[in-house]
C-alpha cells in the first residue's frame, strides 16, 4: 500500500464550521491510477490536498510511502512532498518567464542540481511528452495541451512516487483531453501511482478505479471496465 488513510476527517474553521471529509477510508497500491468524481465543493481537493501533504487533516491516519503523515513541520513537510509527489494543475501553474524547458527543470533547480545537468535531464522529458522542439518556447506560445505536456514533464522530473492531478483536463478541448489521458496512461503504465479529481466521465473512465465522493464520504468505489482506446 502506498497510500492509506483511515478514518480521516476534516473540517474547515472559516465563520460556521464545515465537516468537509467524514470518515474517508481509502488504500492505494502502488500503480494504480484511480479517479475521483463528486460534485462540486464535496470535498475532492480538499481530499487530494491532504493526500499531496498541502492541508491538514483533524483525526484519523493517514499513510503514506510507509510514513507516518501527522503533525509534521512545514519544512518536513516540504521535504517529503518534493521527494514523494508530483502535482499536476488545472491552469498548468507554469512561470510564465521561463520557457519550456526551465518549466520542466524548475523541480531539480530546487534540488541544487546544476543548470547544464537539470537541463539535460528536463530535454529527455520534453521528448518523453513529445515536445523536445518546443523547449526554447514560453508559455504563452504554447496551446493548452502542450501546456499541460509541459506540466506532466514538470511532475516527473523529480521521480516521484505518486502523481496527484486536480481537474488536469479541466482547462482543455476534448481531443487535447484524449490526448493527455493517453499520456497520463502511458506513464502509469511505467509503474507511476496516480490519482486524478475529474468532473468527466470519459477522463474517470481511463482510470482503473473511480471513487464516487458526496458530501464528505466515499459513497462507492467502481472498477473500470477498459475502453479499449486505453488498454
Ligand atoms: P471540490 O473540490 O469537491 O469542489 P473542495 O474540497 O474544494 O470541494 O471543497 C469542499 C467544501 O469545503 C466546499 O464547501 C468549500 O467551499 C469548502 N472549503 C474548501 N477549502 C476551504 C477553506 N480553505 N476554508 C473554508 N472552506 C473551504
Ligand atoms: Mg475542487
Amino acid at each position: 500500500m502506498i497510500i492509506q488513510l483511515k478514518d480521516i476527517n476534516k473540517t474547515y474553521f472559516n465563520g460556521a464550521p464545515l465537516h468537509v471529509l467524514k470518515g474517508i477510508d481509502l488504500s492505494i497500491e502502488p500503480g494504480e491510477m484511480v479517479s475521483i468524481m463528486g460534485a462540486s465543493g464535496s470535498g475532492k481537493s480538499t481530499l487530494l490536498n491532504i493526500l499531496g501533504i498541502l492541508d491538514t487533516y483533524d483525526t484519523g491516519v493517514y499513510t503514506l510511502a510507509g510514513q507516518l503523515i501527522q503533525g509534521l513541520s512545514e519544512s518536513r513537510a516540504a521535504e517529503l512532498r518534493n521527494k514523494l509527489i508530483g502535482f499536476i494543475f488545472q491552469s498548468f501553474n507554469l512561470i510564465s518567464f521561463k520557457n519550456a524547458i526551465e518549466n520542466v527543470a524548475l523541480p531539480l533547480y530546487y534540488q541544487g542540481v546544476k543548470r547544464k545537468k537539470r537541463n539535460a535531464i528536463a530535454l529527455d522529458h520534453l521528448k518523453m511528452v513529445g515536445l523536445a522542439d518546443w523547449a526554447e518556447h514560453m508559455p504563452n506560445e504554447l496551446s493548452g495541451g502542450q501546456k499541460q505536456r509541459i506540466a506532466i514533464a514538470r511532475a516527473l522530473i523529480a521521480k516521484p512516487q505518486i502523481i496527484l492531478a486536480d481537474e488536469p483536463t479541466g482547462a482543455l478541448d476534448s481531443v487535447t483531453t484524449v490526448e493527455v489521458m493517453e499520456l497520463l496512461r502511458k506513464v502509469n503504465k511505467e509503474g507511476m501511482t496516480m490519482i486524478i479529481v475529474t468532473h468527466e466521465q470519459s477522463v474517470a473512465d481511463a482510470t482503473d478505479k473511480i471513487i464516487r465522493l458526496k458530501d464528505g464520504i466515499i459513497e462507492r468505489i467502481e472498477r473500470v471496465e477498459k475502453a479499449p482506446r486505453y488498454v
